[in-house]
């Protein structure tokens, strides 16, 4: 199918973008990887376009005071190769590799992904399990959303029609971070049937400030607290059993919610042995 028409603007600023958004039923089109398809099969019919790509500056990837920031604009590509992603946030350089094909990682921005919210897509499960925060740019200025706050519902963030994401923030990994990432996929490269994302802090043998996110369960990643507490206690069954409670996977096209339940319950496993190995925090260093 072809898209219904919309007018096009390129924004020469972030403020210029701001602006152009004012108008009725404008939509912002970065990488297009996901926009574009949704255009096409008319499930979206923006009136106008308005194109970030080139804006300057929210294609930077820096490191200040402890935190990772990740311009909007970086492509997954960028993101996958970039040294600094792998030192500071090396979750994210674990997770890079799944997203789609090399063809969508070319195109497809981290903003981007961050914005849409794909339930089952991995930037916004990492950006939750490293506690990590949004920066938006909109008509009243610029505002700070953290990743608990962020994720709304189906599609659905805390982006208002007029924002602009400008950037995540992440915590700067230490030589004590563990990273854990996993997800089982009918082919790589496809939308994971279920994911898990998960970082930590360790002293010795004991892990603290655990996070364990899943992404293709629901309508947003979902966090499952109880076991985390669990595996805080190094109590890997302890978690395995809270995830009956934590977790209430639905159903979807890929699989029933017994299945993703299931696949949840190993991919638990797969990742405590990776948070309990030093060699997570030897990423990190
Ligand atoms: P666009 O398509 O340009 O925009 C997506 C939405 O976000 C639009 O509504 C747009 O208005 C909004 N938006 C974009 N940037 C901003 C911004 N800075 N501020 C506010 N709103 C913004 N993703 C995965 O995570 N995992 C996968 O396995 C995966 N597989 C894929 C397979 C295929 C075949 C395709 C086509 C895509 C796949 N993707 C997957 C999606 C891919 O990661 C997209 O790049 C991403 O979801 C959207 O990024 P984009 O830059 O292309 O955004």
């Amino acid at each position: 199918m072809k898209p219904a028409p919309f007018a096009y603007a390129k924004a020469r600023s972030l403020d210029h973008a701001i602006e152009l958004l004012a108008r009725d039923d404008a939509r912002i089109l970065a990488g297009g990887q996901s926009l574009i398809a949704t255009l096409n099969m008319r499930l979206s019919r923006p009136a106008v376009l308005v194109d970030i790509n080139g804006l300057d500056g929210l294609d930077k990837i820096s490191r200040a005071n402890g935190q990772l920031r990740i311009g909007a604009l970086v492509r997954h590509v960028k993101a996958e190769n970039s040294t600094e992603i792998a030192r500071s946030a090396p979750l994210i350089a674990l997770a890079m590799p799944h997203i789609g094909h090399p063809a969508i990682r070319n195109r497809g921005t981290v903003g981007g992904s961050i914005a849409f919210a794909d339930p089952a897509a991995e930037l916004p499960a990492c950006l939750l399990a490293l506690g990590g925060e949004v920066e938006i740019a909109g008509p009243q200025g610029r505002r700070i959303v953290h990743a608990d706050e962020f994720f709304k519902g189906l599609f659905e963030t805390a982006l208002m029609p007029h924002d602009v994401l400008a950037s995540i923030r992440l915590p700067a990994a230490t030589a004590a971070t563990r990273v854990g990432f996993a997800e089982f996929a009918r082919r790589h490269g496809d939308y994971a049937m279920v994911g898990l994302a998960a970082c930590a802090r360790a002293e010795g043998d004991t892990l603290s400030d655990v996070r364990l996110v899943y992404f293709g369960v629901g309508s947003v990643p979902v966090r499952v607290r109880n076991a985390e507490r669990s595996l805080e206690r190094s109590d890997v069954e302890g978690a395995l059993s809270a995830l009956r409670t934590d977790l209430h996977p639905t159903e979807d096209l890929q699989a029933s919610a017994a299945v993703k339940a299931h696949l949840a319950a190993v991919l638990l496993r797969r990742v405590a042995r990776q948070l309990a190995s030093p060699r997570s925090a030897d990423v990190a260093a």
